[in-house]
């Protein structure tokens, strides 16, 4: 006779592995899966034990929460909710926080593990956090919104604050969020703590130059990158995939350098003109109808072709994954500038090193947001504001000291720049754990 559990998982539910477990399943290409390639890479290199290495591709702390949502019309829902701190040796954890509809745990770790890289090797004094919702934010009245914001931030409410974990804006999340955590935290507080987020709107304490700060700094290494690998930005062209955040200024920028901007998707497709887009009118054609579809100043293209058009430089500026082992061979760019987080995966990566493409790696490319959210902090802190030149100077000087740094380093040991970022950053990382100790 089998016990009822037995039947159960015999009669196999829907989502229930029922493959035995002398079978492994192939591995399939995660962020986290890509993450963890990634660090294994560097451990190798930095020659340490197995010890450290565990340490440094696990978090640190994790805390999944169920968001309950009292929607407009009365019904409730229910939202899972992350917030993933990987590391804090080096200081507060910091990262963004996500809203949108395949938000999971594995994606948050690998989210939050890259922050951390990404503020040491920028040598801003964070660790690396991360959170996320699985919501979608356009099914959503701004009422739902802040109500699913207000109950999230006070379930992490616990883990989160000025000098433990710093939150920001990130895919489907903005300003307004962050005025609606910061208040929440400071209700909660009973006094106004503005440092407990970045990304705030400029009259709640947020900092001048924090929007745009991404890709500023994007265009500042895609200008260096074309430069290094022998292209005249002004004579240049460039696809960008995303027009959202991270996309649509750095689009703007790198037209406003000389660059020549042929082509450019969002999630509802893409538009090729190969004389050039004009940004800003494609940008109040997206203010207007949400989508960079249909503009008239250029033609349609499908959106998988955008990464494979024939440009210097590709800056995917949207999700993970979207570069890996099927179309990385197809790509003509020479130089990619990664504004998103991991959109390009270790087979893709190794495919496009092999081909001599110029990979500029996430944790140095899109860090230009965290080190203007890092003024953001410094600046509320000490109730004291920059000057908008002030917080560009400072941005462009630690991009490009990064830049060089990470380059050099490379090029001395024949990496590739992934590669030597990555060990660079963890070096940083493993650095203050040794020098604290193992506690107790
Ligand atoms: N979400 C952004 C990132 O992925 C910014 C994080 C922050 O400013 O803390 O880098």
């Amino acid at each position: 006779t089998t016990s009822p559990l037995a039947d159960a998982a015999a009669s196999a539910p829907h989502g229930l592995e029922t493959r035995p477990s002398a079978a492994p399943r192939p591995a399939e290409p995660t962020p986290l899966a890509d993450a963890r390639v990634q660090l294994a890479e560097a451990v190798e290199l930095l020659g340490y034990t197995d010890g450290l290495h565990q340490m440094l591709a696990t978090p640190r702390r994790e805390l999944s929460v169920a968001v309950p949502l009292r929607m407009d019309n009365g019904e409730s829902r229910l939202y899972l909710g992350y917030r993933v701190q990987h590391n804090f040796s080096r200081g507060p954890a910091k990262g963004g926080l996500r809203y949108a509809p395949n938000v999971n745990l594995d994606e948050v770790r690998a989210l939050a593990m890259w922050m951390t890289w990404k503020c040491a090797l920028l040598d801003v004094p964070y660790g690396g956090a991360k959170g996320g919702v699985a919501i979608d934010p356009r099914q959503h009245s701004m009422a739902e919104l802040e109500r699913v914001t207000r109950r999230y931030t006070s379930e992490i409410l616990p883990i989160i604050g000025p000098e433990r974990d710093i939150p920001a804006p990130d895919i489907g999340t903005d300003e307004q969020t962050m005025a609606w955590m910061m208040d929440t935290y400071s209700v909660n507080s009973g006094y106004t703590v503005p440092g407990i987020v970045t990304g705030k709107p400029i009259a709640l304490g947020g900092s001048l130059g924090r929007a745009s700060a991404t890709s500023r700094g994007v265009t500042h290494i895609a200008l260096a990158a074309l430069r290094h690998a022998g292209f005249e930005p002004a004579r240049s062209t460039a696809a960008v995939q995303g027009f959202g955040k991270v996309g649509a200024d750095a689009a703007r920028f790198l037209a406003e350098a000389g660059v020549r901007v042929t082509a450019v998707s969002d999630q509802y497709g893409a538009v090729l003109n190969t004389g050039g887009l004009d940004i800003e009118a494609l940008t109040d054609h997206v203010r207007e109808t949400g989508s960079v579809v249909g503009f008239p100043g250029a033609d349609a293209l499908d959106g998988a072709d955008l990464l494979t058009q024939d440009v210097d430089l590709l800056v995917p500026a949207a999700v993970e994954g979207v570069l890996h082992e099927g179309n990385a061979a197809d790509v003509l760019a020479k130089v990619i500038v990664e504004g998103a987080n991991g959109p390009t995966t270790p087979t893709a990566d190794r495919i496009l090193r092999e081909r001599g493409v110029l990979v500029v790696p996430d944790i140095l490319a899109n860090a230009g947001g965290v080190i203007v959210s890092y003024f953001e902090w410094v600046q509320a802190n000490q109730a004291y504001w920059w000057r908008a030149d002030e917080v560009e100077s400072r941005l462009e000087e630690r991009m490009l000291n990064a830049w060089r740094h990470v380059l050099g380093y490379a090029e001395a040991r024949d990496l590739s720049l992934r590669t030597a970022a990555t060990a660079l950053a963890v070096e940083r990382v493993a650095e203050a754990h040794r020098l604290r100790g193992l506690y107790p």
